[in-house]
């Protein structure tokens, strides 16, 4: 099982058109939780100014979520004016193989933008994507990932380490 990202940033904001390009990826799959949306429900400032850049670029956007709060999802599906899937059960394929379908294209030109290892990174992996991992918008995350962050850091230190060397 491959869980290391083929990239990690601070934050989706910078990820970049030139680096989308050089990794030849034109479509992108995004996470809402921790990753465009914090646990106010509050979208992270810059979104609607990064993805204009995105999508001037020629980039297709989705939405995959694991959550089932829709009008949450909507806040940001609406504002950015792109699809999404809901209750996507990220890491498994089946989510990914909708999303691929809704993008329709190749799966070497897509590429997930999350903020969890266990579900974003692993499951782009496993369906050959392109895996961006990006740090969590809030320190407090939703109770649920609680438990995962600390093994999910100590893997982060190794990807690091590894990437000094
Ligand atoms: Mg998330």
């Amino acid at each position: 099982m491959n869980i290391y990202p083929d990239l990690y940033l601070d934050s989706i904001l910078e990820l970049s058109v030139e680096t989308l390009n050089k990794n030849n990826i034109k479509g992108l799959m995004i996470d809402i939780d921790n990753t465009v949306v914090d646990t106010e429900k509050n979208i992270i400032d810059g979104l609607e100014d990064w993805y204009k850049k995105i999508k001037d670029a020629g980039i297709k956007c989705i939405i995959l979520s694991n959550s089932s709060k829709i009008a949450k999802i909507r806040s940001v599906s609406d504002k950015l004016e792109i699809p999404y899937i809901s209750l996507a059960l990220k890491p498994l394929k089946s989510g990914f193989k909708r999303g691929i379908k809704l993008l329709d294209m190749d799966k070497e030109n897509i590429a997930v933008v999350g903020d969890q290892i266990f579900t974003d990174v692993i499951g782009a992996n496993r369906c050959k994507l392109f895996s961006i991992l990006v740090k969590p918008i809030n320190e407090q995350d939703l109770w649920y990932t609680k438990w995962k962050r600390p093994i999910e850091n100590k893997i982060l230190e190794k990807y690091k380490k590894s990437n000094e060397k």
